[in-house]
């Protein structure tokens, strides 16, 4: 099952994304893709619905925008150096134990929203991403349950100003979280849509010009681990997000480095989790 949510920014009602590619509109039964939805089992029962009403739902033109899939999560632990190509062309070592940082849940947008620069921006970059749901709540979880606590998957940028992020001292946070800097999108896919999501090809474009080929396979922390690992310090809970970090090819590691500036149009996409695109839009105040 696909489930989107559409809408103005702030208004979105939930969706679904039926076989045939068409959208249909689930807002008269559910109200929202959120930590209650989740821990009410209300995965179940939308699928129970769309099998039933799919053909009475009204449909969701192609011309309304997506948002995020789900409501915005009570937080999102982002995975640094989790792939070793990244590490290397970021001239860190690969870690010994998962590097965890976390992001704003107030970065999230939806998936083809504008990326707005911060303001005095000069190293705003991308970086693709898996990026897990969790499905319920998630406390010392063993690897081999940690599946379990999985809503579904979906697609990540990890926007990162590198100069917030590593110049200005401190946590990598600051680097992370500035508004538009999660979009999410366009679809948040449940386990059952994906074959192996240890061998997902993943790809990011910039104008046009391949940057990031890679796949999940490259992953050092694959998703049990992660799960698992993360719940040894704190309860996940539903709607919660963990980014499982990016492979090789961010403008960081090209020479010189390549960061982002108003015009410039990025896509990205994750094999089974569909496409993204964000256009790099100045900030309103700059
Ligand atoms: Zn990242």
């Amino acid at each position: 099952m696909k489930l989107i949510r559409f809408g103005a920014p702030g208004e979105e009602a939930p969706g679904v994304v039926l076989e045939d590619g068409t959208r249909i509109d689930a807002s008269e039964e559910f109200s929202d893709y959120d930590d209650s939805f989740l821990a009410d089992g209300g995965l179940k029962k939308l699928r129970e619905w769309s099998r039933t009403e799919r053909d009475e739902a009204p449909v969701v033109p192609d011309t309304v925008r997506l948002g995020p899939p789900i409501a915005r999560p009570s937080k999102i632990v982002c995975i640094g150096l989790n792939y070793s190509d990244h590490a290397a062309e970021s001239d860190m070592e690969v870690p010994d134990e998962p590097v965890i940082f976390f992001k704003a849940s107030s970065a999230v947008c939806g998936p083809n929203d504008d990326l707005v620069l911060p303001k005095e921006s000069t190293k705003t970059d991308w970086e693709v991403e898996l990026a897990v749901v969790i499905g319920q709540e998630a406390s010392y979880v063993s690897e081999e349950e940690a599946l379990d606590y999985v809503a579904g998957y979906t697609v990540h940028n990890d926007y990162s100003e590198r100069e917030y992020q590593l110049e200005r001292g401190g946590q990598w946070v600051k680097g992370k979280s500035c508004d538009t800097f999660a979009p999410l999108g366009p679809f948040l896919a449940t386990p059952d849509e994906i074959d192996d999501v240890s061998a997902l090809d993943m790809w990011l474009d910039v104008n046009g010009e391949r940057k990031q080929d890679g796949s999940t396979e490259q992953l050092i922390f694959g998703i049990p681990t992660l799960v698992s690992y993360l719940s040894q310090f704190m309860t996940l809970l539903p709607g919660d997000v963990i980014s499982t970090g990016t492979p090789a090819g961010v403008g960081l590691g090209e020479d010189p480095p390549q960061f982002l500036a108003p015009g410039d149009v990025v896509s990205l996409g994750i094999e089974g989790l569909g496409q993204a695109q964000q256009t790099v839009v100045s900030h309103p105040e700059a």
